[in-house]
């Protein structure tokens, strides 16, 4: 599978993982855009929401739990913080297996600036 974040939960390629389990892996982005920036992925190999199904309700409830665990970890729980999904072209989604960003650590911009 030639998807960047599938070799980044299997090792080939190094990341700085903040958070592991049997079907959600969590890491630093590399280009972070505020001061707490992370990445939180499935297991599952999902390109995007455009094809997530029914079946992957669970799932993509534990990447939402997930991402409030690394938040509240990362010290983020009472200054609050942002998750984003993007989703196809217009978005700007880069990387395309199914990942939230979690923003913090300082006043983030209005989202239509
Ligand atoms: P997207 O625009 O697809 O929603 O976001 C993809 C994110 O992945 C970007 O914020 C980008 O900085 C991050 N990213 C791209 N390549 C790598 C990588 O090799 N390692 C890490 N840790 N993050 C990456
Ligand atoms: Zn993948």
């Amino acid at each position: 599978m030639d998807c960047l974040f599938c070799k980044i939960i299997e090792g080939s390629i190094p990341s700085r993982k903040v958070y592991e389990d049997e079907f959600v892996y969590a890491f630093e982005d590399i280009q972070p855009q505020a001061p707490v920036h992370l990445l939180v992925i499935p297991k599952k190999h999902i390109p995007s929401m455009n094809e997530a199904e029914p079946e992957d309700a669970e799932l993509l409830g534990r990447v939402l739990l997930a991402a409030k665990k690394v938040a509240h970890d990362a010290g983020l729980a009472d200054s609050g913080y942002r998750l984003i999904n993007n989703i196809g072209k217009d978005s700007g989604q880069v990387v395309f297996h199914i990942h939230v960003h979690v923003l913090g650590g300082e006043k983030l911009g209005a989202l239509n600036a």
